[in-house]
């Protein structure tokens, strides 16, 4: 910014001037006022002289009849002391004028000097002369003769020659005015320079601390409080280098940390401009991870699901998590956490976006699922071959206790095989239903699924004498997929069963509740320990091993139950008490409409 403002030492210089012009035009004012009054002073005092000189010289000459000789005297006395020299009879006539002809001249008597002097003082007087057509000064005194007034002698001499002596002085006086004015320029000049200079100095380190180059500390110089704020300008730029240095060590380190992660991390402003991103993003986005901030995120990441994400994110207040889908040449499967950014006071300025990329693993579950798929499937032929093949033996060589023997064992473990293999075959459909979304749901009424099951496990409902009841209103209705949810019930009626004594009772109830709709089926039997309870739902997941294998169990049915609820958009929970029973609950959303 540039200021219009004039410098300084322009500022002082021509102060300094003016003010010493206005005092000498001050005291050359009061100095010629004074020196004319005393000049004039001087000058009336020295034609009173000069007539109290000239006096002695007339006595006895008032009464004279010998005008012309008196007329004579006056001349050659007025020429000789370069005065015009006048003589006046009491009566005011005047007998003798050293200038002019003394019998052409008007009565005195009203001559202000005149009075005077006829009054016995001194008269005196500056006024314009009829007679000799120019100003003159007058000093009038009273003449005696026989020690009675006889009249008065009065001398003059021009104005004009006082006022050409005054002249010369002034001039002399402005002379002298104008070299003491010249000398005192430089010398004010170099005053207003010595004080704006430390102010001049301290602009430019200012400018130069300004510039961030804070090394170089600033002289101290000039009076004591320009030395004063260098000092205070100084001890500024040490903090400021500090503060800086702590600054740039920070962000240095900031940015080692973003640098390194593996996570992605974004911000975004409240506008949906990028403030920053790390490389980790800038290489799933595939920008430069050196992009202008305030460039707004349509156009920097092209992911329509992101910018969604990334809107809510924004419209609400608390953190948000989402996993997404990135389409592109490269499909993507992003984990994306968004936890508000606030600014200095507790303000919202935008999201802070942390993205894991899943999609390395998500693969490796596509591959482990297509494995364990195929590996089912292949198994499935072969064990079903076994089995007819045992079977058969079992017929045809009854009378053999030690092969009847061996081949029911075979039987039995086969007969294992297959039921792991369909729970296998069974998992993989429902999860690969659930990642493709093709699992159907329909709004159905939730007490027919639930008889549905229930005939299911009727044989071993009877075998082990369980006492069943569904309780469920026949209006109750939810968004489901009839079969999948089928098949969830009869695992945890089954689990039922097996972990009951024989001729317990096991509940089945559907109820409504504000947003879900709840299915739980509550056994009597032995229960779970609390520390199973976490891990519960996990393939292959046994709470009592022993126990377990010998019931039969495959280990998946509760991993099913939980892939059923989840491709349903629902969730599953647990509550056990080891000895009292426990309670399996899938929450299915509600259905709408
Ligand atoms: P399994 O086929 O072995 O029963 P599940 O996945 O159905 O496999 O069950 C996992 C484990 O959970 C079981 O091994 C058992 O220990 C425990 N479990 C499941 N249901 C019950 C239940 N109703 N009562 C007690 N324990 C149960």
């Amino acid at each position: 910014m540039k200021l219009n403002r004039r410098r300084l030492v322009w500022q002082l210089y021509p102060s300094y001037l003016l003010l010493i012009f206005s005092v000498m035009l001050t005291a050359g004012w009061y100095l010629s006022g004074e020196l004319r009054s005393f000049h004039y002073r001087q000058t009336a005092d020295d034609l009173r002289a000069r007539a109290l000189l000239v006096e002695p010289q007339l006595q006895g000459q008032l009464k004279s009849i010998d005008r012309e000789l008196l007329d004579l005297q006056i001349k050659r006395l007025g020429s000789q002391s370069a005065t015009r020299i006048t003589l006046i009879r009491k009566d005011g006539q005047v007998l003798a004028d050293s200038d002019d002809d003394a019998a052409k001249m008007d009565n005195h008597s009203q001559r202000p000097e005149v009075l005077q002097a006829l009054s016995g003082q001194t008269g005196k007087s500056v006024r314009f002369s009829n007679t000799l057509g120019q100003s003159l000064m007058y000093v009038a005194i009273p003449v005696y003769e026989m020690g009675a007034l006889a009249g008065c002698l009065r001398t003059a001499i021009p104005v004009s020659d006082i006022d050409a002596t005054l002249k010369g002085i002034y001039l002399q006086l402005i002379l002298g005015g104008l070299v003491i004015a010249i000398l005192l320029a430089p010398a004010c000049w170099w005053l207003s320079r010595k004080l704006s200079r430390p102010l001049e100095l301290m602009t430019a380190g200012a400018q130069r601390f300004a510039r961030g180059d804070l090394d170089l500390p600033l002289p101290i110089t000039g009076s004591a409080e320009t030395g004063r704020l260098a000092m205070a300008m100084n001890q500024m730029a040490v903090e400021l280098a500090e503060r800086i240095g702590r600054e740039v060590a920070q962000r240095n380190e900031t940015e080692a940390i973003l640098g390194c992660m593996v996570e992605g991390i974004v911000a975004v402003d409240n506008d949906e401009r990028v403030i920053r991103l790390n490389m980790a993003a800038a290489e799933l986005f595939a920008v430069s991870p050196h992009l202008q901030p305030g460039r707004p995120i349509q156009e920097v990441i092209r992911q329509a699901e992101l910018q969604r994400f990334i809107r809510q994110a924004l419209s609400q207040q608390e953190p948000l998590v989402e996993e997404l889908v990135m389409h592109g040449p490269n499909k993507r499967y992003l984990h994306v956490q968004a936890t508000p950014l606030t600014g200095k006071v507790d303000e919202r300025i935008g999201v802070l976006l942390v993205l894991h990329d899943l999609t390395r693993l998500r693969q490796l579950e596509s591959v482990r699922r297509d494995f364990v798929a195929n590996v089912s499937h292949e198994l499935k032929t072969p064990i079903t071959a076994i089995s007819g093949a045992v079977e058969t033996l079992l017929d045809e060589d009854a009378t053999n206790d030690t092969s009847q023997r061996f081949l029911q064992i075979i039987l039995k473990q086969n007969n294992r095989l297959i039921a792991l293999v369909e729970d296998l075959l069974d998992l993989s459909r429902i999860e690969q239903e659930a990642i493709q979304g093709g699992c159907e749901l329909t709004i159905a009424p939730l007490c027919l699924v639930l008889e549905r099951a229930r005939a299911a496990c009727e044989t071993q409902l009877q075998q082990q004498q369980i006492d069943l009841h569904i309780n469920c209103s026949e209006q109750l209705r939810a968004r489901i997929n009839a079969s999948l949810l089928e098949q969830a019930i009869i695992n945890l009626l089954t689990n039922a069963c097996k972990y009951s004594e024989p001729g317990a009772q096991v509940i089945v109830e559907a109820t409504e509740l504000a947003t879900q709709v709840s299915i739980s089926v509550q056994d009597f039997g032995c229960g779970i320990e609390q520390e199973h309870l976490p891990r519960l739902f996990e393939r292959f997941y046994r709470a009592d091993q022993a126990r377990t294998r010998n019931l039969g169990g495959t280990g998946l049915g509760l991993a099913i139950v939980k892939h059923v609820a989840q491709a349903q958009g629902g969730e599953v929970e647990v509550t056990s008490t080891p000895g009292v029973g426990s309670i399996f609950t899938i929450l299915l959303p509600k259905a709408r409409g």
